[in-house]
């Protein structure tokens, strides 16, 4: 008898061909704009630590103390043995970046977005939900057991649409959307959602994943960016992008948050955040309000490497995520590949994630100018060397 596991190697066998398979690369020594990738140092473009913070003293000093005095792990859920002063700390810290009335800290941004979700909708409730919105947020929505529908994305014509014929025949509707998307680099158009879902009686859950840190003149987010602080939202984010640390969060009313304690099966049956990772989040968020100019490098370093990549094929971006537009998935790895081999990391992004591959440029505030430079130097040299070989009688 056949294993009942054979397929699996089959599978892996249809991945290779397809140029869809996938492995780890092992970065040693500790975060920064420069890593050594398998051994190799190489200008580091796929790391989502955009204000340097994950190997930031005062962070690393932070969790060491925090591990001295609770030791390694939470012990528990939240509910039974795992909350610490640490914990509601880092939620008053979130919910004062925010401007919201409360915040509950997850252990990772994908639990955030699912526990949020299947505790806000289920059978009888309607999701509408931007077409390119993170993972998180579309297996939140699939396991929520609500009816979901999905938006082109950015599209609020569509979404008016769908509000129209559909609102009305369910009993709550949850519109769900990045504010920054994480495989193109725009942001939604905040200002319509909340118009939108205020006109149809519908609740707005947003993820600031990639937002949260960087934008606004407090680090708050795409919601203080577009001046939305004060609306009443569901704000989810991480603690493991521009705050350098691990975790997740939903920041918005006391009551959103007392229910989420109440409701949300990936707040209570899981173990709590530990306590490295919860001070070292609590240590980012203080230099994130304290430390404007991180901002400010990282907005000049994104202008600079955007200004250099503009006469490629850029995907309208207005992030530090800067993608380039690539035919195929072989074509997105060959460029990758041969980026690395002139010491610049940049991730190829292929279906199935994404429906078109590219290659994903995450700038950071601690990249100097000259590696910037340097990268699109390797670009333009790649893709001067591709047109010789497409017209090789030029
Ligand atoms: N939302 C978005 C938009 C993301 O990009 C990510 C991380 N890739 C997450 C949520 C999940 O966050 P975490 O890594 O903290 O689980």
């Amino acid at each position: 008898m056949t294993s009942p596991y054979h397929w699996l190697q089959k599978s892996l066998q249809t991945l290779h061909q397809a140029d869809r398979y996938r492995s780890v690369k092992t970065i040693t020594q500790r975060a920064g704009a420069i890593a050594i990738l398998d051994g190799e140092p190489v200008i580091n473009f796929a790391s989502n630590d955009y204000l340097g913070l994950a190997g930031d003293d005062r962070l690393i000093q932070s969790a060491i103390a925090a591990t001295q005095e609770y030791g390694t792990g939470s012990t528990g859920s939240r509910l039974l043995s795992g909350h610490r002063d640490l914990h509601r700390q880092l939620e008053r810290a979130i919910a004062d970046l925010k401007q919201t009335e409360d915040a509950i800290v997850f252990s990772s941004g994908y639990l955030a977005n699912l526990g949020a979700i299947t505790a806000l909708v289920g059978q009888r409730d309607l999701i509408l939900a931007d077409s390119d919105n993170h993972s998180s947020l579309k297996n939140g929505a699939k396991l929520s057991g609500a009816t979901v529908f999905d938006y082109p994305h950015c599209n609020m014509g569509e979404l008016e649409n769908l509000l129209q014929q559909s609102r009305h025949q369910y009993r709550r509707c949850l519109m769900v959307s990045d504010t920054v998307f994480s495989m193109e680099g725009d942001r939604c158009p905040l200002p319509q959602l909340i118009n939108l879902a205020q006109t149809h009686g519908a609740m707005l859950l947003v993820d600031e994943a990639h937002a949260t840190g960087i934008f606004g003149e407090r680090g708050a987010g795409v919601v203080e960016a577009m001046g939305q602080s004060g609306q009443e939202l569901v704000q989810v984010g991480t603690l493991s992008k521009a705050l350098g640390s691990l975790g997740g969060y939903v920041a918005g009313s006391a009551a959103l948050v007392d229910f989420l304690r109440n409701r949300a099966a990936t707040w209570i049956y899981t173990t709590a955040l530990s306590p490295a990772d919860t001070a070292a989040a609590l240590a980012a968020i203080a230099i994130v309000k304290s430390e404007p100019l991180r901002r400010q490098q990282l907005w000049q370093n994104v202008a600079i490497l955007r200004d250099f990549l503009q006469n490629f094929d850029l995907f309208p971006s207005q992030s530090p995520i800067l993608c380039l537009g690539l035919s195929s998935a072989k074509e997105a790895l060959a460029m990758s590949d041969h980026l690395r081999s002139q010491g610049i990391f940049v991730p190829a992004i292929r279906p199935p994630t994404v429906s078109t591959s590219r290659l994903r440029f995450s700038v950071m505030a601690t990249h100097e100018p000259q590696q910037l430079e340097q990268a699109v130097k390797a670009v333009a040299g790649y893709l001067w060397h591709r047109s010789l070989n497409a017209h090789p009688s030029r």
